[in-house]
């Protein structure tokens, strides 16, 4: 039975990416500020109604070659890293400033593609996330593009945008740019072209009408754009891909403007999960104790106090075996510490935890949202 498209208040974690056409002239190198004041202005309704939103902006770089006044055409490496490290500063503050008005405190984020696919610096990247948005923050987010070279870099944030969304759990994900949505034929094929307003599944047709990768015909950037729509379904993330042409562009959507949703099979946290059980190889063992298993069978977290034995070489953000004093497995998880610092807490209470390692670490050892029963 086709699935039909969902409304943006259906969800409860957003994240919103921003083109660098959208925010800035590209040509006069001039701010849109009133099309950003209209975008803040709907952000901040979805927030008031208790919505997490995380924006992923680019700009940084063409904001900084206007300030410059650097010459039209491609940069050198060089050249757009220290541009972007111009641009950034401004961007950050047209972001604070503008949620500012709304009461939103923003907070940036500048990662690049090792702390997204890394698992130690994914996980410290995640709680930063985490924590902004238990403070009722609006993370913005960019990639820190001042020290990002070729090998190293995303270079597109439509694909860093979806590996943001996976990793902060978000349920959807809005890509606004200058394209309205997927049509049903490569641009500059000559023939009319529908726009799709739903793709249930990313199959190689439509990948075929994005257009070949590196082509003259994947410009506007379709290909990063299906790219990214396959790492957030994959993840239980929906995406919607939508003109971000016109103002207020998130009441757009919901106003039923054209668009096109990529729908996701599954939720992030089944996701995440399968995730945790199915693809990280354990790289040790802690043994915890009968009320532990209650514990974490009644859906909470693992604390250091309910872990009597840990086994193996693991590092903060390894998956692990959690089983019984018998040896039987309970669940899966990801670890908060190392091996050693974990070896130190064991039987600990999350206030003695501070005094044996001399920093404050995380209360849980396993954290119940990276853990997966067995
Ligand atoms: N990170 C780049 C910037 O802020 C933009 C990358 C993109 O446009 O996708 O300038």
């Amino acid at each position: 039975m086709p699935r039909k498209a969902p409304a943006l208040t259906d969800f409860r974690r957003i994240v919103v990416k921003v083109g660098s056409s959208l925010l800035v002239d590209v040509a006069g190198g001039r701010l849109h500020d009133a099309w950003l004041a209209s975008l803040c202005e709907d952000i901040a309704m979805l927030h008031k109604d208790r919505r997490d939103i995380l924006v992923v902006s680019s700009g940084a770089i063409a904001l900084g070659r206007s300030k410059l006044r650097l010459p039209r055409g491609p940069l050198k490496l060089e050249d757009s890293q220290a541009a972007a490290a111009v641009g950034q500063i401004a961007l950050a503050r047209i972001w604070s400033e503008t949620l500012g008005r709304h009461g939103i405190t923003a907070g940036q984020i500048l990662v690049t593609l090792g702390d997204t696919e890394e698992r130690r610096r994914y996980l410290n990247a995640r709680e930063t996330l985490d924590k902004l948005l238990e403070w009722k923050c609006v993370p913005v987010i960019n990639e820190n593009d001042t020290v990002a070279t070729s090998e190293i870099r995303y270079g597109d944030n439509d694909r860093l945008a979806a590996r943001v969304a996976t990793m902060a759990s978000a349920d959807c994900l809005v890509l606004l740019s200058d394209i309205d949505g997927l049509y049903d034929a490569p641009p500059g094929e000559g023939r009319t072209a529908n726009l799709i307003p739903l793709v249930e599944r990313i199959t190689p047709e439509i990948e075929a009408v994005a257009g070949a990768s590196g082509s003259e015909l994947s410009r506007g950037g379709m290909v990063t754009k299906i790219e990214a729509g396959k790492i957030a379904t994959s993840a239980g993330t929906h995406m919607v891909i939508a003109s971000g042409k016109r103002e207020y562009p998130l009441r757009a959507i919901a106003d039923g403007n054209p668009c096109t949703w990529f729908l996701t099979p599954a939720n992030p946290v089944t996701a995440r999960k399968k995730w945790i059980a199915g693809s990280l190889e354990p790289k040790g063992t802690l043994h915890i104790d009968a009320g532990a298993v209650a514990a974490l069978r009644r859906g909470k977290s693992l604390l250091p106090a309910g872990v009597k034995r840990v086994e193996g070489e693991f590092a903060r953000g390894d998956a692990v075996i959690i089983r019984d004093l018998d040896g039987a497995e309970v669940a899966r998880g990801l670890v908060a510490y190392d091996a050693g610092d974990a070896a130190q807490i064991v039987g600990k209470s999350s206030a003695d935890v501070k005094m044996v390692l001399g920093f404050e670490g995380r209360v849980e050892i396993v954290h119940r949202d990276d853990l997966v029963m067995g």
